[in-house]
């Protein structure tokens, strides 16, 4: 099985910069980071949030696994700003190994759309014709949009409660994806959910999922974990050896046998993974 190759480290201190063009020299370092193993098209984002400081994303590709279990770059560099607890983002650029500066796709559109204040989002793009590199909103780069919850940066405090920790041999990864569901945005399926990864050298890392209001580009918690893993600087898939899901009881929707599926197919394959339900 493809397994990516090593990528750098990227929650290298960016800092914060004052000037969005700035975003143009960063991009550049960005696209080095590898995590496309299927198409070998490596995506990079680079974002600026309200207190200017600098976030990353890059695309991740799921070896072994249709590319719907992707993760798009900006989908990423959403994430990392929910990790960080950034609540607004104001300018954004994209590229990738075959495009400098390109508007990101429709389904990436749409879930930028749904940042609290997306109107102020800007996009660089470069002119292929006139070859000049500029600043445009991502609300001319979607018209017309329908947003029914257009919040999905915002703190959340789902307040959910275990219904039974019977079992559990890790009460920090339990708790992580307890507090992880917590931040989990589902308001669609109302089933909110969390989950913590543990790699080989204890370190934990969490993710909750994320609903769009056009469903398909909503994201499952074991992909937001990634994120974490990668931003942390994981970096082999396969050094993930436990795993915890926490979802509501009974509920109508259930992360459980796609996140079994997907650590399967990437994490050790002895990595334990349990599943505990909340009310
Ligand atoms: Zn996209």
């Amino acid at each position: 099985m493809a397994q990516p190759s090593k990528f750098v480290l990227i929650n290298e201190p960016y800092g914060v910069v004052s000037d969005p063009m700035d975003l143009v020299s960063l991009i550049d370092r960005k696209v080095s980071l590898r995590m496309a193993p299927i198409s070998g098209r490596h995506v990079g984002a680079v974002g600026l949030g309200f207190s200017r400081k600098v976030f990353l994303g890059i695309n991740v590709e799921l070896p072994g696994l249709p590319l719907h279990h992707s993760i798009h770059a900006e989908q990423f560099l959403v994430i990392n700003l929910m990790l960080n607890s950034e609540q607004h983002l104001t300018h954004l650029a994209v590229s990738s190994s075959d495009s400098v500066f390109h508007a990101p796709c429709g389904h990436c559109r749409q879930f930028l759309q749904e940042i609290t204040e997306a109107s102020i989002i800007q996009v660089l793009i470069k002119d292929p014709a006139l070859g000049i590199q500029e600043f445009v909103t991502l609300k001319s780069l979607l018209p017309r949009h329908s947003n029914l919850l257009p919040d999905l940066l915002q703190a959340r405090d789902n307040k959910l409660l275990l219904v039974s920790s019977e079992g559990c041999e890790d009460r920090l990864l339990l708790r992580t994806a307890l507090a992880a569901a917590n931040r989990s945005f589902a308001p669609y399926s109302k089933c909110p959910s969390g989950v913590a990864l543990k790699d080989r050298e204890g370190q934990v890392y969490r993710g909750w999922y994320i609903e769009s209001a056009a469903y398909n580009p909503s994201l499952g918690p074991v992909q937001a974990a990634l994120v974490d893993f990668v931003i942390s600087g994981g970096t082999k898939f396969e050094d993930i050896v436990e795993a915890v899901l926490v979802e509501k009881r009974d509920a109508v929707v259930s992360q459980e046998k796609t996140a079994k599926m997907i650590l399967e197919t990437i994490a050790d394959p002895k990595c334990a993974f349990k599943v505990f339900h909340c009310i």
